[in-house]
């Protein structure tokens, strides 16, 4: 037997090595063999660690979701294969029909729309409440409110949650708040020292850093609501990919300078925006002009997050010319590349509003929002000068 095929197909072990890879192998097997059926039981039972099938928990994803937790100061997150997975199986794993939850109205556009649709269907109540405001939180609660869902810096008018306020509140009426740290990331603030129960990530964005992978993560305090997640979204298939979780692992090791190095930029930029002829208004944090400025500097330190918006005088034209003149900047709806990127709401995350609706929350056909990268600081301040140039002269 020993040429048999079945041998030859599945070699079972690497090479012996005296000395150890110094980088996390990409494992991307879907079943794990066991010795015999009662090994099996004490795997199942949690009396012998392993594996048995990639759906229910695998190295890599396992690898990325202890570091994250680190970071986090949680235990047993669990990752899942993109932010919304992360969301929903938060959401779904933990409520029931007839309980209700309130979202900060300016959640991410999937968010909103779980909130108002998907969540409804399956009987759970939804409002939402502007998160700005620990009061407005306060009138929404119901009898039967279990959640609050808030981000703590708002996309894409960059308001700043009270987050304080509304972890008081939902300590003394005892419901579950749940932060969504995409934009902030915990190398801002850690919602967990805020009193946060759940806090979820959208992986795809600054923490894997790169464009080329959608990921998720969800933590809770409590090990009950971490295993409901679990249970929630192993059972409909939110399974990362192996080599997402690989690559995420990967990009997690540059994080910290990356975050730093955009914040740093992104400061520059809005304070280089600010003084441009033809500039409305620039939307950043932690600069004094912007209305929560406090609250940003007490909540997230000096800098804020790697993300500016800013209006420019005029319409769709002057938007089309800007865009159109950013050269080297991808006019894309997404964030927390390495690279600049350039988004415009009404067109992409808002264009579902209402021009009277998107007015109300401050975004004309001026407005951008841009995610910044790591280019070097002057020169991605020249490629603002001219694209806010072109749009002024059109
Ligand atoms: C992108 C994003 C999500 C959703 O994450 P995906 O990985 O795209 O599914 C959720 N929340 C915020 C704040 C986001 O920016």
């Amino acid at each position: 037997m020993r040429n048999s095929r079945t041998t030859l197909i599945r070699p079972v072990a690497l090479p012996d090595s005296a000395s150890a890879p110094v980088v996390p192998g990409l494992m991307t097997s879907v079943v794990y063999a066991s010795d015999d059926p009662d090994m099996l039981d004490a795997q199942y039972e949690g009396r012998a660690d392993g594996y048995t099938y990639a759906r229910e928990g695998h190295p890599n994803a396992d690898l990325l979701a202890r570091r994250i937790d680190a970071m986090e100061g949680m235990s047993g997150g669990v990752v899942m294969g993109s932010g919304m997975a992360a969301v929903t199986a938060a959401m779904m794993g933990i409520l029931r029909a007839g309980d209700h939850v309130i979202g900060g109205d300016q959640l991410y556009g999937r968010s909103l729309r779980l909130m108002n649709t998907d969540l409804n269907r399956f009987g759970i109540e939804t409002s939402l409440a502007d998160a700005t405001d620990a009061a407005a939180v306060e009138a929404a609660i119901r009898p039967n409110t279990k959640m609050i869902l808030i981000e703590i810096v708002s996309n894409p008018t960059i308001r700043v949650a009270d987050l304080e306020g509304i972890a008081a509140l939902a300590k003394s009426r005892g419901i579950l708040l749940m932060v969504d740290n995409t934009f902030t990331t915990p190398l801002s603030i850690k919602p967990v020292d805020y009193g946060a129960d759940i806090v979820i990530h959208s992986v795809t964005k600054l923490m894997a850093g790169h464009s080329d992978v959608t990921l998720g993560y969800a933590v809770a305090k409590d090990p009950d609501l971490n295993k409901a997640i679990y249970d929630f979204a192993v059972t409909t298939g939110m399974t990362p990919s192996p080599f997402d979780c690989w690559l995420a692992d990967r990009g997690l090791a540059t994080f910290e300078l990356r975050f730093a190095k955009t914040q740093e930029n992104a400061r520059a930029l809005a304070d280089h925006l600010a003084g441009l002829p033809g500039v409305k208004r620039v939307l950043y944090p932690t600069r004094d002009d912007h209305p929560d400025a406090a609250r940003a500097k007490a909540l997230l330190g000096d800098q804020g997050c790697n993300m500016v918006s800013f209006e420019v005088e005029g319409g769709r034209a002057q938007a089309n010319a800007l865009a159109r003149a950013a050269e080297g900047i991808a006019f894309a709806p997404t964030l927390g590349d390495v690279g600049t990127t350039l988004s415009h709401p009404p067109s992409s995350s808002h264009r579902g509003l209402t021009p009277e609706a998107r007015a109300a929350i401050g975004i004309s056909e001026g407005f951008f929002r841009v995610s910044v990268g790591l280019e070097d600081t002057e020169a991605l301040n020249g490629v603002f000068t001219r694209a806010v140039a072109a749009s002024q002269s059109v």
